[in-house]
């Protein structure tokens, strides 16, 4: 779950790989390293434990000159994240350097042959052994180093995106993946390698994703792809989508907080173009293949992690609600070893950010080989989750670089809408004159969100007298459940407090004991349908001292009697609260974040893609 950058060319290799391990540092961020290699066959390796910036601190009074070279950001799975650990590793003889990306695992194995056979290994990682191996197979057949990496991966088992270089062949560099992502740049007379495209937006638009099981190599500029069993490839060259502006902060302290903002746009690109008022209809291609199967579908399952497990669970009231199909929302780090109960039948909906989350991923798998149709809702195109999915809806919400999910959230539970709501159509579940009104009532949610973000001042103060809180509690019912569950995950995820998210009536059973004078108590209590029961939890927390904050509907006097915080937000369909009541949560994380100090956008212990199980 590392950043990789590779280059090739004729510019100097490092600044390159430093601006691109920097947009990558979201990805992994324990410890940084780079090898360069110069056309006279010097090999450079500079690493440090810490950030990107650490590295380029050492780096500073460093020959860093090169064409050729390679950089990672690791995320510690084998050996603590220190120096020795930091990629890049050599091999045996340093004639050979590799970065990698996720887990060798069996290399305790392939560790003790080679230690027999003489090797001796400077860390801790599993990675060093992978490189170690490569030397044994390049020595031991007298082959190509194109084909010793080939030979040596056919024994690997695990996950990797790797970058191999060969001190004597500056011109020369590999690549290859399995089970973590790999995009390779082509320029004029350069290529570039990275874990995804933001490294490599900036000098060309010509990509190449690669695909599991493959190698590329690139020889005195000329490219070729190949399968780890040896099958010429002939690469698909596409173009990238995304703009550099788009991964830059725009004016913004953090990247969390202008992703925040950016919702209103994020979620209308997310519904834009899939429905038409008129007509009351919706177009989404991969649930129109599928409408035979959907009309007479008895089960749906949706699995996701974290956040988009959230989502998913929005997403099953929304399936019940519209579509009348049973639905079970699953974690996929449980499911996919739970041997679940799954046939031909079933639809299994994966929702990821980065489309890459390996549990679901593996999820998905499973559920693929028992039969099911699995459909993806991932934000990153080209990403592994679409490209094994029968169909789906990519979310539109444009690169998420905070840690701490926010606006790919609210474009997971904007097409989760369009989905149920097309589901529904086509089962007949839903009136044309009800749906015309939940699509116009759509069309207004960028403009409420907006409104919702003009609450950042007063919930900066609210925020100010919270920020030392050591718990906190979110409640909430129906629609307003997820969203409790979402609101303390990202207070948890980046300012470091313990936060539960409770259904508000459960609280009786367990939570109302912590309750407190110090407990702040965000409750979603907005005019829809539990709007009394919630006004009841919220007595049952005020009898035992609890601090009250209240996200309520603007208009709502009557609230301002029982939380000691009111923040209203604009009235919408309940189906649609997900949101809008989700940004004031989003907001309140983010200042008692900034209020203690925290790492807002790069949260301890976190990654943004967790491309291991
Ligand atoms: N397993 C390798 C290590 O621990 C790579 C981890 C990563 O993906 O950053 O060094």
């Amino acid at each position: 779950m590392c950043g990789i950058v590779a280059y090739i060319g004729h510019r100097e290799a490092y600044p390159i790989i430093v601006k691109g391990l920097k947009r990558l540092e979201y990805r992994g961020y324990d410890s940084a390293g780079v090898a360069l290699l110069t056309p006279d066959k010097a090999l450079n390796i500079y690493k440090k434990s810490g950030k990107v910036s650490d590295l380029e601190a050492e780096t500073a009074d460093k020959d860093v000159h090169a064409n050729t070279g390679m950089g990672h950001t690791r995320w510690a799975t084998h050996g603590a994240p220190n120096d020795k650990n930091a990629h890049p590793h050599l091999s045996q003889n340093g004639e050979f350097a590799i970065i990698h990306n996720g887990i060798i695992e069996n290399y305790s194995t392939l560790k003790q042959a080679l230690i027999k056979r003489g090797h001796e290994f400077k860390s801790d990682t599993d990675t060093e052994v992978l490189i170690h191996l490569i030397e044994e197979v390049f020595k031991n057949n007298s082959v190509s180093f194109e084909e010793a990496v080939r030979m040596a991966l056919t024994q690997v088992v695990g996950a990797y995106a790797i970058v191999i270089l060969s001190k004597s062949d500056p011109t020369y560099l590999i690549g290859a993946r399995k089970g973590s992502p790999m995009v390779v740049g082509i320029g004029e007379n350069e290529h570039f390698i990275a874990s995804d495209a933001t490294p490599i937006v900036e000098y060309t638009r010509n990509v190449i994703y690669l695909n599991d099981g493959e190698l590329v190599i690139i020889d005195n500029n000329k490219l070729t792809v190949k399968t780890i069993d040896n099958t010429i490839k002939s690469p698909y060259i596409q173009e990238l989508e995304i703009n550099l502006e788009s991964i830059e902060k725009g004016g913004f302290d953090h990247f969390m907080m202008k992703e925040i903002y950016e919702q209103p746009r994020s979620i209308l690109d997310s519904f834009r173009g899939r429905t038409h008022v008129n007509d009351a209809t919706i177009a989404m291609a991969g649930i129109d293949k599928f409408e035979d199967k959907l009309k007479n579908i008895k089960r749906l399952l949706i699995v996701g992690c974290g956040t988009s497990w959230h989502a998913g669970l929005v997403g099953e009231y929304l399936f019940e609600d519209f579509a009348r199909i049973p639905t079970e929302v699953e974690y996929a780090s449980e499911f996919r070893y739970r041997n679940p109960v799954i046939d031909e039948n079933d639809f299994v909906i994966a929702i990821s950010q980065s489309g890459e989350t390996a549990d679901t991923l593996a999820a998905l798998e499973l559920a693929k080989s028992k039969g099911a149709t699995i459909f993806g809702v991932c934000n990153v195109v080209g990403s592994s989750i679409p490209r094994i999915t029968d169909a789906g809806a990519y979310t539109h919400a444009g690169p998420e670089i905070g840690v701490a999910s926010t606006k790919a959230f609210t474009a997971q539970v904007t097409a989760l809408i369009l989905m149920s709501l097309s589901v529904a159509q086509k089962r007949g579940t839903i009136s044309k004159e009800r749906l015309r009104e939940l699509l116009i009532e759509l069309e207004t949610i960028p403009s409420k969100v907006e409104e919702a973000l003009k609450l950042n001042d007063m919930i900066k103060e609210i925020a100010a007298e919270f920020k030392d809180s050591r718990n906190a509690l979110y409640l909430g019912r129906g629609y307003g459940f997820p969203i409790a569950l979402e609101g303390a995950l990202k207070l948890k995820e980046i300012s470091y407090i313990h936060a539960e998210g409770y259904p508000a009536a459960e609280m009786k059973h367990g939570p109302i004991a912590l309750i407190d004078e110090e407990m702040p108590v965000v409750v979603i209590a907005t005019q829809h349908s539990n709007y009394e029961k919630v006004i009841s939890n919220i007595q049952e927390v005020r009898a035992r001292k609890g601090r009250v904050i209240a996200i309520s509907t603007i208009g709502d006097e009557h609230i301002k009697d029982h939380a000691d915080y009111v923040i209203p937000i604009p009235q919408c369909e309940e189906a649609m609260l997900p949101l809008i009541a989700s940004i004031p949560l989003q907001l309140l994380s983010y200042h008692i974040a900034v209020m203690r100090e925290c790492n807002v956008d790069q949260p301890r212990n976190l990654a943004k893609s967790v491309t291991v199980e």
